[in-house]
């Protein structure tokens, strides 16, 4: 790949970035980053994030501004929003990650989030990518639907550009003929940006997918496949949802799939330790 001067394996130092949030290593430990698709009232997102919390989530999602396709679904509740977030943050000791859409609101939604997230709609708003690049809040820069790994790599290169090291990649499908699901998780992605760059990766099953039985096993791939974390959504109760209401796991759901990626976990672990062992 050309012109990758910061996100690339070469042209770095062959280490990989492992990006620091809280007590949390991402590109060291697998993340699973859990919490519903947007921030809709203090009960729904606090309940939310103590029932990921007792599963095991490492961090909580959930959005205060919402890229949404039709100007006349539910926004956001923007800085209520955020308010309630860190007060979900004080409660579990999760950190945050939520979406800033707009180049302005940068600034001060760093004094809420832990991490700041580039929607797959704003891959390519580069005023916006300048903006996160000069913050010292980690970055996770989402895949633009239609975009190669090049182009996305870019986009990565613009935040690193202005300064900020911390860019944590998130594959979360892109645009095929398929209809069955919402979107095609390209997994493909996880082993190409490794052999390309140092950046860390995790994936996006639930927006990936769109579709509830299909995330678990594709959480599980994910991980097998060698990602550094999963975010994924969990409503409290899921047929109350005002955002993406197909995808949203219920808490039960999302227990057992940590129970299932913990065991995965134990099984990748011993491999990788057995092809050490072999080079
Ligand atoms: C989200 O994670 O809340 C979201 C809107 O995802 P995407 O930008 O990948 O559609
Ligand atoms: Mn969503």
């Amino acid at each position: 790949m050309i012109d990758l001067k910061l996100s690339s394996i070469n042209g770095h130092d062959s280490r990989r970035t492992i990006v620091h949030v809280d007590h949390v290593k991402i590109g060291e430990d697998f993340v699973v980053i859990a919490g519903p698709c947007s921030v809709e009232s203090e009960t729904q997102t606090i309940v939310t994030a103590q029932r990921v919390k007792e599963a095991g989530a490492n961090m909580l999602r959930g959005g205060a501004f919402k890229p949404r396709t039709s100007p006349y679904s539910f926004q956001g509740l923007g800085l209520q929003g955020l308010k309630i977030l860190e007060r979900a943050k004080r409660e579990t000791g999760l950190p945050v990650v939520t979406e800033v859409t707009d180049p302005r609101d940068v600034s001060w939604v760093c004094e809420y989030a832990d991490v700041l997230q580039i929607g797959t709609r704003n891959m390519q708003n580069y005023s916006l990518l300048k903006e996160v690049g000069k913050v010292d809040k980690p970055v996770l820069l989402k895949r633009g639907m239609y975009s190669t790994l090049q182009e996305w790599l870019n986009c990565a290169e613009y935040i690193l550009a202005e300064g900020n090291p911390d860019v944590i990649l998130c594959e979360r499908g892109i645009r095929t003929f398929e209809t069955y699901t919402r979107n095609t998780l390209d997994l493909n992605a996880v082993p190409s940006i490794k052999e390309v760059s140092h950046l860390p990766i995790i994936v996006d099953p639930s927006h990936g997918t769109g579709r509830l039985s299909v995330i678990g096993p594709m959480s599980l791939a994910a991980m097998a496949a060698g990602a550094d974390g999963v975010i994924i959504e969990v409503h409290y109760n899921p047929s109350e949802a005002l955002c993406d209401r197909e995808q949203a796991m219920p808490p039960d759901m999302f227990f057992q799939l940590m129970k299932k990626l913990r065991l995965l976990d134990t099984c990748m672990k011993e491999m990788n330790h057995m092809n050490g062992n072999l080079h």
